[in-house]
């Protein structure tokens, strides 16, 4: 897309304390698809994507996430083990530190946006150690013109230094590998840790308290599309159950796959410019349009390549965490700019796997709230066959580690936002089905694509209470039926075939949902706490 081949403009580093450094400025994704390769750091796929391995983090660190605690930050952070307080000095010693680190080196250097809408736009700057993780900042934010980077002023800066290793006792870090985000100096600094995801959390989790804070928007984690009747549709939901694979759909035009903001004038505008997908036993048959998004430009992380340099997806030897970025234009469908008006149908995504929520329900405004701030989902834990157990996983706004601010505060703007739009709200279980991990079957995706499709084309009955039954524990509105979706498939006790195995489990689950949420009971109406499952176990 953007050629930057013949941009001769260079960027000092002295004002970043990076000295006597060998600057390479916006450089063009094959040009640093090719040093890349050059220095040994990754090799090229029989599709012509970059294949990189991330070293030794494959996945973010939430535990050496942590927030400068200063003027800006003190009163309006919700501290805690998930947003973690650093201190000013101890950020300034370090910034010091990994700056003196990356002078005298080769660094790559890339200006770009945050934010699709033109109002809500934040400049940033990204320094870079390493050639590939430079180019998924190209992938991953959005790009600016030629013309935009004349006299561009970067507002926020990612510093980011894998091979730098802290020295937890001297830095005031946990351990080697940190990500800090300092909102006075509005630095994002990482180090110690190749996962790219870092880089675009860390602005992820900026805009999630500036966006609030100052521009009286909603951040959101979740994914969006919009149909061609305008309409647009919201996806929420943790880590795999569903948010890239599900808004990429090739009869609606993609706004987004990860990070989204809801403005006062009720607009939608995705974050960034490129899709993070993970391609764990991805398949063309199932997946095309991502499958056919890897190719020259895209950047694979952490696969294994066959003797051809074909990806094995379904190798796992490295991590269960396998990704691909590329940016948005690798999807055929669209929408330009990412950004969306008339939200209809929120869907939060959870992969249950303990196999007892339905595949899809209705929920009422005060479910929704109660499902928003509860942000389910279930880990499998074990890897040994045979005894495993699902743990229940709730991340407050289903993206807890990446909110600064209280949950409510987040849930507050939700609610008043499902309101003021006349939204409908989907829970939608992308897990389990038959039984839970280990008996029963991930819930196919083809069912789940027919369930959603059916909610965007309105062949879900809204307003006729017969058409659906009101789930016995959760109280949730289970639809009779949905073309293109075998009807044992929508009642989950159907499909265990075990009453009493049935009830055991889902009481063990919704006794999950009440212990969390003790802590946000304070914080809620009567009503949303009534939102909560009906039955409990004793
Ligand atoms: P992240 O926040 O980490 O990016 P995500 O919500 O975007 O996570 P996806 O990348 O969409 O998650 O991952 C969903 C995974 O689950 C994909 O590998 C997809 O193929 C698989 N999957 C299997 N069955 C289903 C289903 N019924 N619905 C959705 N995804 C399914
Ligand atoms: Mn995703």
């Amino acid at each position: 897309m953007e050629n930057y081949s013949q941009i001769t403009k260079t960027i000092e580093l002295e004002q970043y304390g990076i000295k006597n450094a060998d600057v390479r400025y916006q450089l063009s994704p094959e040009e640093l698809h090719k040093i890349a390769i050059e220095k040994g750091q990754a090799v090229e796929a029989s599709s012509g994507a970059l294949a990189v391995n991330t070293g030794e983090f494959t996945g973010r660190s939430p535990k050496d996430r942590f927030i400068v605690k200063d003027d800006v930050t003190r009163d309006r952070v919700w501290w805690g083990d998930i947003n973690i307080p650093f201190d000013t000095d101890k950020f300034d010693a370090l910034y010091k530190k990994v700056t003196d680190y990356l002078s005298n080196k080769e660094v790559f250097v890339r200006d770009s946006f945050a934010c699709a809408d033109e109002d809500y736009r934040l400049n940033i700057r990204v320094i870079n150690e390493y050639p590939w993780s430079n180019q998924f900042a190209y992938n991953m934010f959005l790009r600016p013109t030629k013309e935009e980077l004349v006299g561009f002023d970067p507002e926020w800066t990612v510093v980011n230094a894998p091979g730098f290793m802290a020295n937890p006792e001297e830095d005031g870090t946990r351990q080697h590998n940190f990500a800090i985000l300092n909102f006075t100096r509005k630095i994002a600094l990482i180090g110690g840790t190749g996962y790219t995801g870092e880089i675009k959390k860390g602005i992820f989790s900026a805009l999630n308290f500036l966006l609030p804070v100052y521009k009286n928007t909603l951040p959101m984690h979740c994914s969006a599309n919009v149909g061609e009747e305008g309409d647009t549709a919201i996806f929420f939901g943790l880590s795999g159950t569903g948010k890239t694979t599900l808004s990429t759909d090739p009869n609606r035009s993609l706004i987004g796959d990860d990070e989204h903001g809801w403005t006062a004038e009720n607009s939608v505008f995705n974050f960034e410019g490129g899709c993070y997908a993970k391609v764990i036993n991805l398949s063309r048959d199932n997946e095309p349009e991502i499958y056919d998004a890897i190719k020259k430009g895209a950047i694979l992380e952490n696969v294994i390549l066959d003797a051809d340099k074909n990806v094995k997806f379904e190798d796992t030897s490295i991590t269960q965490n396998t990704r691909v970025s590329y940016p948005i234009h690798h999807i055929e469908n669209i929408q330009v700019p990412s950004t969306g008006k008339n939200v209809k149908n929120i869907f939060f995504l959870t992969a249950d796997a303990f196999g007892v929520l339905p595949p899809i329900s209705k929920l009422t405004p005060a479910q929704a709230a109660y499902h928003f701030i509860s942000g389910y989902t279930a880990k499998v834990a074990g890897t040994e066959a045979g005894v495993v157990e699902p743990v229940p996983s709730f991340s407050a706004c289903f993206g807890a580690p990446f909110m600064p601010l209280h949950p409510a505060k987040y849930a507050e703007m939700l609610s008043a936002k499902m309101i003021e739009s006349g939204v409908n709200v989907w829970l939608v279980n992308t897990g389990w089905t038959g039984g839970p991990y280990g008996v029963g079957t991930r819930m196919k995706l083809k069912y789940t694509r027919a369930m959603i499709n059916a909610v965007l084309n309105g062949d879900l009955g809204l307003y006729n209470y017969d058409d659906y039954h009101i789930h016995s524990v959760f109280g949730v509105a289970q639809p009779r039926s949905c073309p293109g979706v075998p009807t044992s498939v929508l009642s989950p006790r159907a499909t265990w075939n075990d009453d009493e195995k049935y009830y055991t489990t889902a009481f063990k689950l919704s006794n999950a949902f009440r212990e969390n949420f003790k802590k946000f009971e304070m914080h809620c109406s009567e009503e949303i706490r009534r939102g909560g499952p009906q039955r409990y176990a004793f």
